[in-house]
């Protein structure tokens, strides 16, 4: 078996760590399968992935295609049926380390009501950081740089109730913050939110990462992921595409035949160009396309 701590291209063998310290998560030939009256139901079949530490990588598919049992596979909410997941180089079956790999690993779900436990919003915050038993000067520290980091420090003795729904989502990231993770897996985070508050847990996720955390984003909107690093597609319990998103955009028909929707940007682009307006490729942003057809109207 691999040294948990190598990366699926590490060839140097088990003391290597020229590679090796740069992968914080592995996932190799995953299966999982669910258990039901109909029989096993295989969400999961051979997903293989490394993530590096720093990274934000964006996971797109269609309902149903394993993406929430993939994050939950990586925080070890779930362990494998088959195949293997490391966090920080622990596997997510050894029973010792799962609330390391919990506190590295942290996730943030679709519903902030079903996230957040206390009355007071500093409480909520709190809960993680006691649970860890940490010092009461700690605690209150992490309490206040996590609610700082979502912008939230001044509702601190607010209800959460009487928060909008991106501001409880921020709420429930602060927890997770507090616990000082490496890595933040959002599984469709702001599915519930409106426009605005959609806006803000995405600029909290791009905070985040840039302050140094790695970021695994599960969504379904496309214009979520074209500023990732990396684009990972899911279909039926498999990775179907992974590359840069500059790189995935340009496979349009592979990602129609796989039933989903360009960004705006893309699809527009795309439809320019059939008609003949010299549009170039790679284009991924609204703005970039308006500048682009702005210099075409000055010509
Ligand atoms: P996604 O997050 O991409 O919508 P999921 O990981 O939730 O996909 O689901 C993958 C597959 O596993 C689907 O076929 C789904 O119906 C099935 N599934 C998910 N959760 C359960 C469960 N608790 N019990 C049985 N089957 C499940
Ligand atoms: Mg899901």
């Amino acid at each position: 078996m691999r040294n948990n701590k190598s990366g699926p291209h590490c060839l140097c063998g088990p003391f290597c760590i020229m590679m090796t310290d740069n992968i914080i998560i592995n996932i190799e030939d995953l299966g999982f399968d669910y258990a039901s009256d109909d029989g096993e139901i295989a969400a999961l079949t051979g997903v293989s992935l490394s993530l590096a530490r720093g990274s934000f990588t964006a996971v797109i598919g269609r309902n149903g295609s394993g993406k929430s049992t993939l994050a939950k596979n990586i925080n070890a909410l779930l362990v494998p049926t088959r195949g293997q997941v490391t966090v920080g180089g622990f596997d997510t079956q050894d029973e010792d380390r799962i609330w390391e790999i919990r506190r590295m690993a942290g996730m943030v779900f679709q519903n902030p009501d079903n996230q957040l436990v206390s009355a007071v919003v500093e409480d909520d915050v709190a809960f993680g950081p006691e649970n860890l038993g940490l010092p009461r000067e700690e605690i209150r520290a992490r309490v206040r740089s996590s609610l700082e980091s979502v912008d939230m420090y001044d509702q601190r003795k607010m209800a959460p109730h009487l928060l909008s729904g991106g501001q409880k989502q921020r709420i429930a990231i602060a927890g997770v913050v507090a616990m000082r993770p490496d890595v933040i897996i959002f599984d469709e985070p702001t599915a519930m939110l409106d426009p605005e508050g959609r806006g803000e847990v995405l600029d909290i996720a791009k905070r985040l990462h840039a302050e140094g955390i790695t970021v695994l984003l599960i969504t379904h909107f496309m214009e979520e992921t074209v500023d990732a690093d990396r684009l990972v597609i899911m279909d039926r319990g498999r990775v179907a595409m992974d590359g840069a998103p500059g790189e995935i955009f340009t496979r349009t028909e592979e990602l129609r035949a796989l039933g989903l929707r360009l960004p705006f940007a893309v699809d527009l682009a795309e439809g320019l160009r059939a008609r003949g307006v010299p549009i170039p490729e790679g284009l991924l942003h609204e703005e970039e396309l308006a500048e682009v057809l702005t210099c075409l109207n000055q010509k």
